[in-house]
């Protein structure tokens, strides 16, 4: 009998873990009113190609490391095939099913993937803006600068797995005009826009970081060879691409 007691003690206590939430876990979509699976986004529907809205582009940010070589996602809160494509690549990446189909396996992966303030967890807002506080004085809003950071940073995160999940050394991101002119950044640079990030050579070496950001949606890549690159690997959005790093072959 006592035995047994502690049988049932046991199986009370293996139910109450069971039925507690584990917050390393956020387990699967909630539906619509349930409380948010973290600080920062939660997806209330599954989707796929043809849907559209805010929670489409809240999903195209986290993806645009996947856009596949040389692509560059629009952020268009439009759900079509390249952003099928990219949610693709993103389950292919972490072991998913690989469907094209953003339900809750891939939101559940997400949200492991970022922080309540938003950042994927290997990045910060700090590293991002060594320049000041507010991301004021560039050549777009405070709020836009941010914005632009983060999909950078996002972009990051997927190249960061691709390569073994060793931590990215970031030295710099955004920078106001007077950030930029202390040091002699270009008067058009896209650090003033806050999509800019300089790189530190890391254990990756610099050659394969600039190799790697072309398979994740940078559509500036400058390194060893480029003027003024044989320091740090710069990688940002831009319209159009360029790409120069001479002395890794790109
Ligand atoms: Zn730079």
């Amino acid at each position: 009998m006592k035995s047994f007691l502690a049988v049932l003690t046991g199986l009370a206590a293996a139910l109450v873990v069971f039925v507690v939430p584990a917050s390393a876990d956020p387990g699967p979509v909630t539906p619509a009113g349930v409380e948010a699976a973290d600080g920062c986004h939660t997806w209330n529907r599954t989707l796929s190609e043809g849907t559209s809205g805010e929670d489409v582009r809240q999903l195209q940010i986290r993806v645009a490391g996947y856009p596949g070589y040389g692509g560059v996602l629009a952020l268009d809160g439009a759900f079509g095939p390249a952003t099928k494509a990219a949610v693709t690549r993103f389950q292919q990446a972490y072991g998913l099913a690989a469907d094209g189909v953003a339900g809750p396996a891939t939101f559940g992966k997400l949200y492991e993937l970022q922080d309540d303030d938003c950042t994927p967890v290997n990045f910060t807002w700090a590293e991002l803006n060594r320049c000041n506080g507010d991301w004021s004085g560039g050549n777009v809003s405070p709020d836009q600068a941010r914005a632009n950071a983060l999909v950078s940073m996002w972009k990051l995160q997927a190249m960061r797995h691709a390569m073994g999940d060793r931590p990215i050394v970031v030295n710099g991101g955004f920078r106001s005009v007077a950030c930029n002119n202390a040091v002699g950044g270009a008067p058009a640079s896209r650090h003033l826009y806050g999509d800019a990030v300089d790189l530190g050579a890391g254990a990756q070496g610099f050659c394969a970081l600039a190799r790697q950001a072309r398979d994740h949606g940078f559509a500036e890549i400058l390194g060893p060879g480029y003027q003024g690159h044989d320091d740090h690997v710069h990688v940002a959005a831009r319209s159009g691409q360029f790409w120069s790093a001479p002395s890794c072959g790109i």
